[in-house]
């Protein structure tokens, strides 16, 4: 590691709790994106917190730096808002949120606006059921607090810092069924951090990202799959296929213009928009790594360097007839 990186090393989390200084201690509270996310996950969380990765450390600090970025956007164009607002439940104040942004309407209309700012990598389609839980947790604790008169509304600005890109989904507004489902969700966690009863596990898309998964038993054994990671892999599995048959197809017809081309000189030909060019590289010679280790183990040792490792996926789509019989068998 350079001098630099174990500065940074020292740095970014050093960065990172002055830049979350404002959630103050997280631990004794529940807030709105704890009661979107998996119980056990958030009760563990604040019983056993662990110290983040540098990568994560990093993918928060790109959240503090586009809600900065917007910040300034919003006051260059003379909004009237406030930033990072907290809201505590009247009843139970361990539970609370901090609203991103919360724009104020006029002195003749009395309306206020959550906005709840996401960086993403790419834009979705539509918003994760998360982002919108956490708004409507939001909204319903502001609704709690505030004027009965106050029209309140909110939307998830979704943000790609290296797009450049960015879109509003808009148009919510408090639900009350909604907000009691997730107020009971809040309840539980914090009766979950007092040892009063199992945490309960919801599985979703993050749990590959979960530092509490080792023992989780939403994990152990062979597990149902949460239906938006059914969705990704059902989509991933059906691509698969298509890049399997267009790869066949274009074995082909490599074969037809390499048969044309030749194997043994490099070829250049253009006609109209398209050319065609060969890069014929001469036979060589490449070392046998598991022949060096067995032979001369020293020397393996010695030229070896450490390997970043990998994770292989392999989804497989169960004939009908087979999937039945494995009904039938359990
Ligand atoms: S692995 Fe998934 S289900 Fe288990 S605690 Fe973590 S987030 Fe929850």
């Amino acid at each position: 590691m350079s001098k630099l990186e174990a500065f940074l090393a020292r740095a970014i989390p050093a960065h990172q709790q002055t830049a979350s200084a404002h959630l103050g201690d997280r631990s004794v509270y529940v807030g709105a994106s704890d009661i979107v996310g998996c119980p056990r996950k958030a009760a563990l969380s604040k019983l056993h917190p662990v110290l983040h990765d540098i990568q994560t450390l990093l993918r928060f600090a790109r959240g503090h730096a586009a809600q900065a970025m917007y910040a300034e956007f919003f006051t260059a164009g003379g909004a009237l808002f406030e930033e990072e607002v907290e809201v505590r439940h009247p009843r139970i104040p361990e539970i609370m949120c901090h609203i991103d942004f919360l724009f104020h309407g006029t002195r003749q209309h009395k309306r206020l606006h959550v906005v709840e700012v996401k960086s993403t990598d790419g834009i979705p389609y539509e918003p994760y059921g998360s982002w919108v839980e956490q708004l409507h947790v939001q909204m319903g604790l502001l609704k709690l607090e505030v004027d009965p008169e106050i029209e309140i509304s909110g939307s998830v600005l979704a943000v790609d810092l290296n797009k450049g890109i960015y879109q509003e989904f808009n148009g919510f507004t408090p639900n009350d069924v909604l907000f009691t489902h997730l107020e009971k969700k809040g309840q539980h966690i914090l009766a979950a951090m007092r040892g009063e009863c199992e945490p309960d596990t919801e599985p979703g898309p993050l749990c590959g990202f979960c530092p509490y998964r080792s023992g989780c038993q939403a994990h152990a054994g062979a597990q149902p799959i949460p239906v938006e990671i059914l969705t990704c892999a059902d989509a991933y599995e059906r691509l698969q296929r298509q890049k399997e048959t267009l790869e066949a197809g274009m074995e082909v017809l490599r074969n037809d213009i390499l048969d044309y081309t030749g194997t043994t000189m490099s070829f250049r030909g253009q006609d109209g928009e398209l050319s065609i060019a060969t890069t014929v590289t001469a036979a060589s010679t490449m070392l046998d790594s598991k022949k060096v280790k067995a032979k001369y183990p020293d020397v393996f040792k010695e030229c070896s360097k450490p390997k970043i490792g990998s994770t292989k996926l392999e989804i497989k789509r169960i004939p009908p007839k087979v999937f039945e019989e494995e009904q039938k068998a359990a």
